[in-house]
């Protein structure tokens, strides 16, 4: 991992866009059913929120990942935060080695995010929520069953004190989702 890491936190530069923070963190489950498809990038947001971890702190924590042995630098820390900032906006997806990197900063399905990504790109140029969902559901392609609160699934579940969550009467919404209030967000003060 250690050779190979430096390079995955390197963004061509359009994934050094501004840096946006605070704007969709923390959300509480949503009451109804959502109108429009859950987008690669935002399933990334949902498990990096429900691991209450901020984007800066997911950042600072990204480049700590290749250069453990030293402290990284606030160029490093940036790098990492723009980088995931370019995921998450599904503007420039992780690759594999990229996303297999990441999910030792907060756990999430790399398979449900590439089922994700392959779902975006059959909805690509949709001009609303409504008509995605239509061009997904005629892709033929499954979707994940994912809480739509925390955007969990079977092999990623919530760990509680009561062990891990389930799915409750509604399949959208899992156990831990049905109790617990939004995540306070570390690093994002
Ligand atoms: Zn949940
Ligand atoms: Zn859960």
């Amino acid at each position: 991992m250690t050779d190979l890491a430096p390079a995955e936190c390197e963004v061509p530069p359009d994934g050094w866009g501004p840096l946006i923070l605070g704007a969709s963190e923390g959300a509480p489950a949503p009451a109804a059913p959502p109108s429009a498809p859950i987008t690669p990038g935002a399933y990334l947001r949902k498990r990096r929120t429900a691991a209450a971890l901020g984007l800066i702190q997911a950042g600072a924590t990204m480049a700590t990942l290749p250069w453990s042995i030293r402290r990284p630098g606030t160029t490093e820390r940036l790098r990492c935060i723009n980088r995931l900032t370019a995921a998450e906006t599904d503007r420039i997806p992780f690759s594999r080695p990229e996303a297999e990197l990441v999910r030792n900063v907060f756990a999430f399905d790399v398979e449900i995010y590439f089922q994700l990504l392959e779902l975006h790109f059959a909805a690509l140029g949709a001009r609303s929520g409504s008509e995605a969902m239509a061009l997904r559901a005629a892709s033929g392609l499954p979707e994940p069953q994912l809480c739509r609160a925390c955007a969990c699934s079977w092999h990623d579940a919530c760990v509680t004190e009561a062990g891990p969550c389930a799915w409750t009467a509604d399949p959208t919404l899992c156990t831990a989702c049905q109790t617990r209030p939004a995540p306070a967000l570390a690093g994002e003060a």
